[in-house]
């Protein structure tokens, strides 16, 4: 099963990738975590990212590009793999079509339609875990205790880039960027349209069902 999930910043992707991606036993391969451990390891790729990604700016087609690239080469996306937050360019579309050529072609694309308001609730109350990446939301799922993960026990952080500012920006970005990959993905007649507002239980129901359908030739 090969998937992208398209939408903007704050529609849920990341969350049902995580949880759908364990059910299927297939990879997640989120652009964005991907960024932000090569940010986080100081390496040259990390060092280039990082100005980009703190203005809520897209990084430069070809690094992102290369990393997805290097990461379809991992045997655990044999099985099949879910792209979350990539392509977010036509361009790096075009360049992903050539990467996997005819025989592992993707089979959908599910694009998460938010609206502004529920985003910028979403994104402003998140907060993650320095040490396991849980995702927790202030009003929504707050830890047990202020400011530690339930799981590890590990220090939660805001994003820097979930800055309200920042997340404006972000979705701007997104709307003048990522349109065009509605029309590609339309017109190959692969795009199926979900709403990233309702809340993470009901979606992931209705993407259940929906790969559920799922059958490979
Ligand atoms: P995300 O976690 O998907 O919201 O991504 C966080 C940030 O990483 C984005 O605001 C961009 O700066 C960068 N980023 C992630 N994926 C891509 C991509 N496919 N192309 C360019 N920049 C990306």
């Amino acid at each position: 099963m090969r998937l992208i999930f398209l939408g903007p910043p704050g529609a849920g992707k990341g969350t049902q990738a995580d949880i759908l991606s364990k059910s299927f036993a297939i990879a997640h391969i989120s652009t964005g975590d991907l960024l932000r451990e090569a940010v986080k390891s100081g390496s040259q790729l990390g060092i280039k990212a990082k100005g980009y990604m703190n203005k809520g700016e897209l990084v430069p087609d070809e690094l992102v590009i290369d990393l997805v690239k290097e990461r379809l080469k991992n045997p655990n996306t044999k099985k099949g793999f879910i792209l979350d937050g990539f392509p977010r360019t036509k361009n790096q579309a075009q360049k992903l079509d050539e990467a996997l050529g005819s025989a592992d072609t993707i089979e959908q694309v599910i694009y998460f339609s938010t609206t502004k308001s529920v985003i910028l609730e979403r994104l402003t109350g998140r907060r993650l875990c320095k040490n396991c990446q849980a995702i927790y939301h202030m009003k929504n799922k707050p830890p047990k205790r202020p400011g530690l993960c339930d799981i590890c026990g590990g220090q939660l952080y805001q994003r820097d880039d979930d800055k309200e500012c920042t997340i404006l920006k972000r979705i701007d970005v997104y709307n003048a960027q990522t349109k065009e990959l509605i029309d590609y993905y339309s017109k190959k007649s692969l795009l199926r349209e979900v709403s990233g507002d309702l809340e993470a239980n009901k979606l992931f129901d209705i993407l259940t069902a929906l790969f559920g359908q799922y059958n490979p030739a």
